[in-house]
């Protein structure tokens, strides 16, 4: 086993206004994964100059997408018809996941889940499981043996659910326990404490989430918030004494610089300054709030507020395990607000900037050396309706934004995980 190369057009994404492109780029990598050097092929070090090499010729060469926000229950229950975010998950999402008590069904459904993540050029993600430990079993057991960044939990949700999904708040805090025992810092796999949200979980089961962070303060947390007005009226009832939404998580500690929010589309300048000044992390899914009727995110007054905002599939309420259709989505619902993001923003949200909501960006996200290999291959002329409109790209952040309109799936050639190829196209 010695270093190899891989060659093609380099892309990255450093920060929100950088597109690094190397147009004869290459990266070196090292046997047990990692980066070694990355850039122009002309600036290649000696040392470096017979390797062997992986040439994709034209073709992009840019970091896995990070997908900070996604339920691996739902993982075929994408186009459920639901009138909106309640009625979806008593009508089709329960059901669903009280498949995943059993143990067979969960490794299936995990094999299948994660090849999809890799034929989308997804290579990390943070991921909700069902309520059943085996869920969370059988997603960590597959994704330790495809390599992947994994982060995930078992959903916490004792309150508003069918007997065959819920729990008790002692049994939430006693499975989350064992799981964080047996998984958590394994290879590449981190737990993560996750309460579904407020609607489902009682006060004493949020409290022991609670308990949960406190005793495991670089541990991410996730949950929803502020998805759908309905939702919002139904967390004041059960919650009268909080002053708001974003109160009931913040009264039972659960903000924070390692806590994910998935939406957080209705919130008051109030809920939004408290959750900049906590440095959590609000995790837009835009295929999801339009699909279900959510609302409109607005990404700009996000970030004058001062928030950090990740960019996330939400399937199955998302329409899409493609980030590329997510940053489609964003463009334009960002363009209803009146903002329009440049395309370096949204690859960085959806590499760098993911990586760094999820604290993972010291090891993935970009080809920095010393980082995973984490590298996904594009053809930018997939399509027929591709290759008419590259005719016309003039540049490289031209052909990027025809990409992140009309790209999916079948734009991706390769996806490397850790340095070894776990998809090709075809
Ligand atoms: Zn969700």
């Amino acid at each position: 086993m010695s270093n190899f190369m891989i060659k093609g057009q380099v892309i990255d994404f450093p920060d929100a206004q950088t597109i690094r492109h190397h147009k004869k780029g290459a990266i070196v990598v090292s046997p047990q994964g990692k980066i070694i050097w990355s850039g122009a092929s002309r600036k290649l070090p000696k040392q470096h100059a017979k390797l062997n090499v992986l040439d994709h010729g034209e073709k992009l060469v840019m970091p896995g997408f990070i997908d900070p926000h996604i339920h691996f229950p739902q993982y075929r229950m994408l186009a459920a018809p639901g009138k909106d975010l309640l009625d979806w998950l008593n009508r089709f999402t329960f059901p669903e996941e009280a498949l995943f008590k059993n143990e067979d069904h969960a490794v299936r459904a995990a094999k299948i889940f994660l090849s999809m993540l890799l034929a989308n050029g997804t290579t990390s993600a943070s991921a909700f499981c069902s309520s059943h430990v085996q869920s969370v079993d059988a997603l960590f057991s597959i994704a330790a043996q495809f390599g992947m960044c994994m982060i995930a939990g078992k959903t916490m949700m004792d309150s508003n659910a069918p007997d065959d999904v819920r729990d008790t708040a002692q049994q939430s805090y006693d499975d989350s326990v064992t799981l964080i025992e047996r998984w958590h810092g394994n290879d590449r796999l981190q737990y993560a404490i996750t309460p579904r949200f407020a609607v489902t979980s009682s006060p004493e089961q949020l409290r022991l989430a609670g308990v949960l962070l406190k005793d495991n303060p670089d541990m991410i947390m996730q949950t929803h918030l502020s998805e759908n007005h309905d939702e919002i009226t139904t967390v004041a009832k059960q919650f009268p004494q909080a002053r708001d939404y974003t109160d009931v998580y913040d009264s039972f500690g659960l903000l924070g610089k390692t806590s994910l929010f998935g939406h957080g589309i209705h919130l008051s300048q109030d809920e939004k300054a408290r959750l900049a000044e906590t440095q959590s992390r609000i995790i837009h899914c835009p295929t999801s709030n339009t699909f279900l009727g959510s609302g409109l995110f607005d990404l700009n007054a996000a970030k004058t507020a001062g928030m950090k905002v990740g960019l996330a599939t939400d399937v199955g309420g998302g329409t899409s395990y493609s980030m590329f259709k997510t940053m489609g989505e964003a463009y334009k619902v960002a363009m209803l607000s009146g903002y329009k993001p440049p395309v370096s923003e949204l690859l960085h949200m959806a590499t760098l900037g993911n990586a760094q909501c999820l604290n993972i960006d010291e090891s993935t996200g970009s080809f920095d050396e010393g980082k995973w290999a984490d590298i996904i291959v594009l053809d930018p002329q997939a399509t027929h309706t591709q290759r008419f409109r590259q005719q016309l790209s003039t540049d490289i952040t031209d052909t990027l934004f025809s990409l992140i309109t009309l790209a999916d799936d079948r734009s991706i050639m390769a996806t490397y995980v850790a340095g070894k190829r776990k998809y090709r196209a075809g």
